[in-house]
């Protein structure tokens, strides 16, 4: 149970020290992390390029983002998280759910009831903040065959499109956190990164 608790409460990270996590498995997710662009690095602040290249190169890249997503434990990924600024967004809410890649994604619908959740990134690890989402939207998108894809979403997964499509846009999670809830995330994260060059 505590690991469907870890993808349930944050969105695209999970604790940064997850409980009871074998050390393979925390091997990998430290080789995944490694790929994972950080706070700080400027193609998270930068809109990212519409996909009009539906071929092979772009399959790969899916399954790549998939492999990654998995191995660092998270339920979501975009492409500008590995430094590449593509429109492109994958997810998979729960560990039997399929996988879904979306392309091009643009938020057709989003209903006005909105619900606050703490939201946790792979891009900014062990920091976890506030965010007011819309519980219900509906998605129009293309898959990695450039097909229409459609997608209408609650929950989890709606918080969770959201999130990854904020990323194609340059915008972090921080950024639609409270005030003092960002000003203190940005503390933490300056304090690991003195100790990291300590
Ligand atoms: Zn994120």
């Amino acid at each position: 149970m505590d690991d469907e608790h870890d993808l349930i409460d944050p969105i695209d990270d999970e604790d940064a020290e997850p409980p009871q996590i074998d050390p393979e498995r925390q091997a990998r997710r430290n080789a995944a992390m490694s790929f994972i662009r950080r706070f700080g690095d400027p193609v998270l602040k930068s809109r990212a390029t519409e996909v009009d290249r539906f071929d092979d190169g772009l399959r790969a890249q899916v399954r790549r983002m998939a492999g990654l997503m998995d191995d660092a434990i998270g339920v979501g990924l975009a492409a500008p998280q590995l430094g590449v600024s593509q429109r492109l967004v994958v997810y998979r809410v729960g560990y039997e759910a399929p996988l879904v890649a979306l392309v091009n994604p643009e938020i057709e619908w989003r209903g006005e009831e909105l619900e606050t959740l703490e939201e946790g990134c792979l891009s900014i690890p062990g920091v976890h903040v506030d965010v007011d989402r819309s519980i219900h939207v509906r998605v129009r998108a293309q898959d990695e065959h450039g097909q229409p894809r459609f997608v209408e979403a609650s929950g989890l997964e709606a918080r969770v499109i959201q999130h990854e499509i904020d990323h194609l846009d340059g915008v972090l999670m921080l950024d639609r956190a409270p005030r003092e809830q960002r000003k203190q995330a940005i503390r933490e994260l300056r304090d690991l990164e003195h100790q990291a060059a300590a």
